[in-house]
Parts: C-alpha cells; sequence; structure tokens
C-alpha cells in the first residue's frame, strides 16, 4: 500500500473514530473541531521542522518522522546527495583540467568579451610576464606589440601571429586565438624559437649555396660556350655531349636563379608601387610569343617559331599595388607552364578582369590538367608530378612555389582549377584594396 493511501486511511478511521464517540456523547462539533486542530498543528510542526532542516543547508541526516513526511525526507535528501556527489565530480574534473593546462608546455590564457585575462596558466605567466594580479586586466595593456594588438582586433583568427616574449625577446612565440563559447576566447602561445632557428638556418644554407653555386656555373659555362666555339663537328659525340652539358648547365642556372628568387621572396622587405598590370601582361606575353629558345622557358621554344597560341583580354585596366619584378616572375612561371603543359596547337588564354571582390588574372590552357590529388601538392618547392620526371619534361619545380610566394607577399590567393585531361585554369585572387589607379 502506498504512503498516501496509508495516509488517507488513517485520517478517515480518525475521523470516524471522532464520529461514533461524537455521536454517542453528543460532542459532534467540539471533537471534530478538536481533531481537525490536532491534524493542522501536526503539519504545522513538520512544516517548521522541515523548513529548519533544509534552512541548514539540508545536509544532516534528516529527522525521524513518518508517513508522507519521511517520504519528503527522503526524497529531497536523495536528491541533495546526487547533487552533492555531481558537485565533487565536477570539481574533481576542474582540478584535473586545471592540473594538465598548468602542466601544458604551451602558454593558455582564457579572455573574457573585452580582452580581460580571465585565467592563465603557469606557461602564460612565464612567457608573458604575467602575475596573478593580472587577472581582469585588458590583455592589450600587458602585451603591446602592435601585430599583436591589431591580430586580436581583426577576429581573424585562422593564422597565428609570430611575436617575441615580452620578458625574454630570444623567445619567439606563435600566438593563435580560438573563440569559444559566448564571447570567451582561448589564447594559445607555443614556443617555436627552436623552429624558427631551424627555418633561418634553411634560409642562410639555400641562399649561401645558391650564390656560390653561381661563379662555378658561370665559369663553367664560359669553358663550355668556348669548346663549343672549337667544336669542328668532326666527333658527333663530342657535339652532343656539348649540347648535353650546355642544357643541364642552363638548368642549373634556372635552378640557381629561382632558389635565389625564392631566397629574396622569403627575406627581403616589401617594397611597394602602383604597377600596370596590363601593360605587365602584355609584354610578357609579347616575350613569351617571340622569345625563341631563350629566356624563363627555354624548352618551349627550342625548337622551331611559336605560334601565335595566347589570347590576352583584359577587361579591366587595374592597376596593382605591389612589386613589379616578383609578379613579372609569377606570371611569366604561369603562362610558362601553361604553354609547357598543353599541346602546341591549342590556346592559352590570359584573361585580366574583375569579379565582385577581387581582381583577378586567370591563365587558362587545354593541357593535360592535374591529377585532383597532386593539386595540393603542386605549389610545393620541388614538386614536379611523377609523369613529369620520367619524361624528364624540362623545369626546376620551383616555379609555383614562387607564384605562391609572390602572391602571399601581395596579399593574393592562387586557384587552381584542373582537370586531367582538359585542362587546367591558375587563377590569380588579388584584394580589392590593392587598385591603385
Ligand atoms: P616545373 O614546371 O618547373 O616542374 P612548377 O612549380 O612550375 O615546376 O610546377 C610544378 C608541377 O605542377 C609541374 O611539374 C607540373 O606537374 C604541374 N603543373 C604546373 N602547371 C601546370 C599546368 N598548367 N598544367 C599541368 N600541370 C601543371
Amino acid at each position: 500500500m502506498g504512503v498516501w493511501q496509508k495516509e488517507l486511511i488513517t485520517g478517515l478511521l480518525l475521523f470516524l473514530t471522532v464520529l461514533i464517540v461524537g455521536a454517542m456523547t453528543g460532542l459532534l462539533m467540539p471533537l471534530t473541531l478538536l481533531l481537525t486542530l490536532g491534524i493542522l498543528m501536526r503539519q504545522l510542526l513538520q512544516i517548521n521542522r522541515f523548513e529548519k532542516w533544509i534552512r541548514a543547508g539540508g545536509r544532516a541526516k534528516y529527522p525521524k518522522t513518518s508517513g508522507i513526511w519521511e517520504e519528503i525526507y527522503y526524497h529531497v535528501y536523495r536528491i541533495k546527495k546526487n547533487e552533492k556527489k555531481r558537485k565533487k565530480k565536477l570539481s574533481r574534473m576542474v582540478d584535473q583540467f586545471r592540473q594538465s593546462t598548468e602542466a601544458l608546455p604551451d602558454a593558455a590564457v582564457v579572455l573574457g568579451p573585452n580582452d580581460e585575462i580571465e585565467w592563465a596558466n603557469k606557461a602564460a605567466r612565464e612567457v608573458f610576464g604575467l602575475q596573478p594580479s593580472d587577472k581582469g586586466q585588458r590583455i592589450p595593456n600587458l602585451i603591446r606589440f602592435p601585430e599583436f594588438i591589431r591580430y586580436l582586433k581583426s577576429g581573424n583568427y585562422s593564422e597565428a601571429v609570430i611575436l617575441p616574449s615580452p620578458v625574454n625577446n630570444r623567445i619567439t612565440l606563435a600566438v593563435r586565438i580560438i573563440a569559444y563559447g559566448a564571447g570567451l576566447r582561448l589564447l594559445l602561445a607555443q614556443d617555436v624559437t627552436e623552429l624558427k632557428k631551424m627555418e633561418r638556418m634553411r634560409k642562410d644554407f639555400v641562399a649561401n649555396v645558391s650564390h656560390e653555386l653561381r661563379t662555378p656555373l658561370t665559369v663553367l659555362k664560359g669553358y663550355l660556350e668556348t669548346l663549343q666555339d672549337m667544336d669542328d663537328g668532326e666527333s658527333p659525340l663530342l657535339t652532343t655531349s656539348f649540347q648535353q652539358m650546355q642544357g643541364q648547365t642552363e638548368r642549373m642556372q634556372h635552378l640557381v636563379d629561382d632558389l635565389l628568387l625564392l631566397t629574396r621572396l622569403e627575406t627581403q622587405q616589401k617594397k611597394t608601387e602602383c604597377v600596370n598590370v596590363p601593360a605587365l601582361l602584355s609584354q610578357i606575353c609579347k616575350e613569351a610569343e617571340t622569345m625563341k629558345g631563350k629566356a624563363s622557358a627555354p624548352h618551349l621554344y627550342a625548337v622551331g617559331g611559336v605560334p601565335a597560341r595566347i589570347e590576352l583580354s583584359m577587361e579591366t585596366d587595374a592597376h596593382i599595388v605591389g612589386e613589379e619584378q616578383e609578379l613579372r616572375s609569377a606570371f611569366t612561371n604561369l603562362l610558362g607552364n601553361a604553354l609547357k603543359y598543353s599541346p602546341e596547337d591549342s590556346v592559352v588564354k590570359v584573361h585580366w578582369y574583375r569579379s565582385t571582390d577581387s581582381i583577378v588574372l586567370d591563365v587558362e590552357d587545354q593541357g593535360e590538367g592535374i591529377a585532383a590529388a597532386d593539386i595540393p601538392r603542386v605549389t610545393e618547392r620541388f614538386y614536379r608530378s611523377e609523369v613529369k620526371r620520367i619524361k624528364k619534361v624540362g623545369g626546376t619545380g620551383l616555379g609555383l612555389a614562387i607564384v605562391k610566394h609572390v602572391l602571399m607577399r601581395h596579399e593574393a590567393k592562387l586557384n587552381i582549377a584542373s582537370e586531367l585531361g582538359k585542362g587546367s585554369c591558375f587563377s590569380c585572387h588579388f584584394p580589392l584594396k590593392r587598385v591603385c589607379n
């Protein structure tokens, strides 16, 4: 039988008893009143006890009672106990999380909606020199590097910003912000000092080697030219050997030139001028049509003349803020590739136009195309598809790496759309803010 039924039956039995006794004694009314008052008083007393218990936090074991009140006490007590357990578990989890983030080698700072510091781990306190009293302080007041402040304000946190540590400028940090929750952001800083050092060593090494290779190459080329001049053509073996040597020294010269250009792109300060891109494109296309066996893509024009394969269309006269020589290298590489990797009787389209949000250069060919899996890799240094290596198609594998670097320095993006057997379209998207005429 349920507690409620028991409680009801007890009440009914009490009233029945009072009815019988009242009828027998003629005191029905006073007795009923007395019983009602008794029941009311009992309930009031129970409520009072319950209120005292719950006011004390309901933590202690509940007072001894019976009936429906025992049930009420039991359920409230159980809810409280479960809540306590959950709280304990939660605080254990928070502790574990804090301990693990404290032990993280990377600095982590939780930022509030107004860039104020809500929490920082040990590494953050060390590399940013934060004090416990800095809690609540706005982070731009403590990390004052302009590039960091710009990054924080920009709201675009897709890439990290590289900064020296404010307490030790020999430490280089890659700082990144991750937005989460309602207006909260997590600032993460990783020590990339070693990585940057190795990157610098790699750059220096490539720059030095390429530079040092220039002199012996020039000497070799000089002697080779003299020997070729002396060749009377009597020995075919000697003649083809000279030709191959010349081809290879030229290839090496291209490699060295491309490596030096890449080094310059990585290390040199950006110069800016207003570049007349339409004029530049006309010139590059003209050069490509007329250069026979020379210049940047010798393998293309080695035999015979060049048919008028290039279709140049310019819908806009937009000039771009940038560096002319760099843009020239990038565009020449794209055009050179389009001509090199498509049949000699096919058309290569060069299109300069304005789209909704950028100024675009499309270089489109009807050539062999690039496999979908290769597309993300073609801009890597020295990346050349296996077919090119096997077929020994001329090239350094550095052209698109140069294009990527040049575009990066011009805040532009490279899009590659390609289908095997149909052709490729390389699009350079320049932001509208770069337009300068
Ligand atoms: P290279 O042309 O000297 O090999 P690049 O860096 O210019 O080096 O190009 C890398 C690779 O990308 C090429 O080897 C080729 O496989 C592929 N590629 C580049 N442009 C095209 C194109 N227009 N059509 C097909 N494949 C291309």
